[in-house]
């Protein structure tokens, strides 16, 4: 099956004309789709706690900022933009008593309307935009007038005109100038939890980390180690975003694609690809939602100790002081509003 994709002439701005969103959340994505409303001519209205230490960003920004249950309150669309894991907690106690009829409920993942954290009352539209790309990008792309391709999927059409509304979103923050492609809340919650956890966060550092220590325990030097297996992944994985794994092996050398292509499937081979198929179960039947859900309620006593661990090991002290070498890299890195520290529960 291929996806079905949307472009400007299927988006419709008038779809939310006379309506006010409300953002809730200046974070990442927050900050790009509250002002890349605003430039494309939608009322927009932020919705943050009141200590929040974005408040002044955002109204620095130009934005007018109120606090959240106001703003679910004002919000014909109250785009839901905090971290999952407070989601809930949020809707419950400052969203859930101010959506009316007519309103429309909106994601940029699926996660708390899939496992059902939130379960929306069957009188509001609910649906999804999510940009493929982090907020900072989703911002400037749009400022040079282009954008950062999205999913978009409809939960609920209470309205009968949902897939408008979504559609018009998607517009509004730059997604249909690239293009903005069908999906389903169980679709894009599934993939997105098994790629982080298998192919982009999970298997890709342990990969790095293995090759390091098997380099190091070799008895090569650990300096050497690192910029083998981790420093020089960037070069790859950009000549794989920009030309796929062909181009990438187009670009390295031929004793690299000959030594890659014979031996990167005694790396990465069947045994592997079962338990990918394990963690995509662990997904799919629920069971890793339940299990951060419950290590995010007790304080995440799990997550501190695998930082601590991650923190200790080898390649990240060496690594502090090789990037020190190297200091393009924290002039290089785009600016984005900084993360609130989470509050206490
Ligand atoms: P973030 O962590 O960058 O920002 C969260 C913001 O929410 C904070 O800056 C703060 O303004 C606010 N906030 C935090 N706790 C709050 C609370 N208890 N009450 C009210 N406001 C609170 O989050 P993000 O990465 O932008 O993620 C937001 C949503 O977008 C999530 O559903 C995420 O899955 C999705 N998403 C993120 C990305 C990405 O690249 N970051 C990409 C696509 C989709
Ligand atoms: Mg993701």
């Amino acid at each position: 099956m291929k996806a079905k994709v949307y472009y400007n002439t299927d988006g419709d701005l008038n779809a939310l004309a006379g309506k006010t969103v409300a953002v809730i959340g200046y974070g990442s994505q927050g900050h790009a789709h509250a002002l890349n409303l605003k430039d494309s001519g939608v009322d927009v209205v932020v919705g943050l706690r009141k200590n929040s230490s974005s408040w002044q960003d955002a109204e620095e920004a130009g934005l007018e900022v109120i606090e959240t249950a106001e703003a679910a309150k004002r919000g014909n669309i109250i785009m839901i933009l905090i971290p999952d894991q407070h989601q809930a907690r949020v809707y419950t106690s400052d969203i859930e008593p101010h959506i009316e009829k007519g309103d429309a409920l909106a994601f940029a993942h699926g996660f708390n309307i899939h496992f059902d954290g939130i379960v929306p009352p069957e009188s509001v539209d609910v649906f999804m935009v999510a940009p493929k790309g982090p907020g900072h990008l989703v911002r400037r792309v749009f400022t040079q007038e282009s954008g950062v391709p999205c999913l978009f999927a409809i939960y609920q059409d209470a309205s009968g005109s949902a897939k408008d509304t979504a559609l018009a979103y998607a517009k509004a923050i730059g997604g249909t100038r690239a293009g903005v492609l069908e999906t389903t809340f169980k679709e894009e919650t599934e993939t997105d939890l098994f790629g982080e956890q298998a192919v982009l966060c999970g298997g890709a550092s342990e990969l790095v980390k293995a090759g390091f220590e098997t380099l190091v325990e070799a008895g090569y030097q650990p300096e050497i180690a690192y910029f083998e297996c981790l420093h020089e992944l960037k070069l790859i994985v950009d000549l794989m975003y920009e030309g796929g794994i062909e181009g990438m092996y187009y670009s390295v050398s031929e004793t690299a694609e000959y030594g890659g292509l014979s031996r990167g499937d005694r790396v990465i081979d069947a045994d592997t690809k079962k338990r990918m198929k394990d963690i995509l179960g662990e997904v799919q039947n629920g069971t890793f939602a339940k299990e951060w859900m419950k290590e995010s309620a007790d304080g995440l006593p799990n997550l501190k100790k695998m930082r601590d661990n991650l923190d200790q090991h080898q390649i990240e002290k060496i690594g502090k002081d090789l990037r020190s070498m190297m200091n393009w890299i924290h002039n290089d890195k785009e600016s984005e509003p900084k993360k609130e520290a989470q509050p206490a529960e």
